[in-house]
């Protein structure tokens, strides 16, 4: 059965990769960018909608135009991420909170206009992308894992929220993946972040899309509140 799915952050990266998984089981896709309507998203057929993440007014703008086209979303993917690595004693305050406002605050201006429609529904799911930093830490890195950890309470609260409701809410928790977030690492980086990975590699995004799909999926129903880690055993569990 097709269903509304939104992806936020859809023209790249990861959720290009989750958009397209989910384009090609049959559902109806809807992704978000910010400058520039993504070649990506005509070729797979999805409709890219402009949203950015931070602005309340964008979401509701953006949930519009998806829900007249496509119907209330269904599945709503808040992949929206950004970085801005700095030593904590270096660390501007305005880094900080510009990576909670669209880490954080962004997945909660997207999942609450999606609530709304779920709830009326009795169904839904919801699934967020946190980072394996959320729970381990990195160093220069104070401000994303604040924003990956709160993710996580953030997604627990609405499981307990609306669980009642038919509605789930789980969280992606990827270890290394090739995108353009993590090219900006240098090599030395690079080999020391493989390096802990027992798998001895990176993820793939469509590695990551595969998890978020399950997630999705009539087969996880009776799975909500989890961390499901993507990161080839970095955090073990975590
Ligand atoms: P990219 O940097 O490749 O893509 C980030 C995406 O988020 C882009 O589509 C970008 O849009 C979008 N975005 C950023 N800020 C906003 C905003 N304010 N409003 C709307 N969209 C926004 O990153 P990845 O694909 O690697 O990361 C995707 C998610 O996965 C992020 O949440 C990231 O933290 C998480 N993650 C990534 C890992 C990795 O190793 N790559 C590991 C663990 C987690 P635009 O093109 O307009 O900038």
């Amino acid at each position: 059965m097709s269903r509304s799915v939104l992806v936020t952050g859809g023209n790249r990266g990861i959720g290009l990769a989750v958009a397209r998984a989910f384009a090609e089981a049959g559902d109806r896709v809807a992704l978000t960018y910010r400058t520039g309507p993504p070649e990506a998203a005509t070729g797979l057929g999805c409709l890219a909608v402009r949203c950015d993440v931070t602005d309340a007014g964008q979401v509701d703008r953006a949930y519009k135009e998806v829900e007249a086209a496509h119907g209330p979303v269904e599945v709503l993917v808040a992949n929206a991420g950004i970085t801005r690595d700095q030593l904590l004693l270096r660390m501007a305050e305005k880094d900080f909170s510009d990576v909670l406002d669209t880490n954080v605050m962004g997945a909660f201006r997207v999942a609450k206009r999606a609530a709304e429609e779920m709830v009326e529904a009795r169904r839904g799911r919801i699934v967020l992308i946190s980072s394996v930093v959320g729970l381990l830490g990195a160093a220069g890195q104070t401000n994303y894992a604040a924003s990956k950890a709160g993710l996580i309470g953030f997604a627990r609260s609405v499981a307990r929220e609306l669980g009642s409701r038919g509605v789930t809410c789980n969280v992606v928790a990827p270890g290394f993946v090739e995108t353009d977030m993590t090219r900006a690492l240098n090599d030395k980086q690079r080999a020391a972040m493989l390096g802990k990975v027992p798998l001895g590699r990176g993820a793939r995004a469509e590695e990551v899309a595969a998890a978020v799909r399950f997630l999705a999926s009539e087969d996880a129903a009776y799975i909500t509140g989890a961390v499901l880690p993507v990161d080839g055993g970095l955090g073990m569990g975590h």
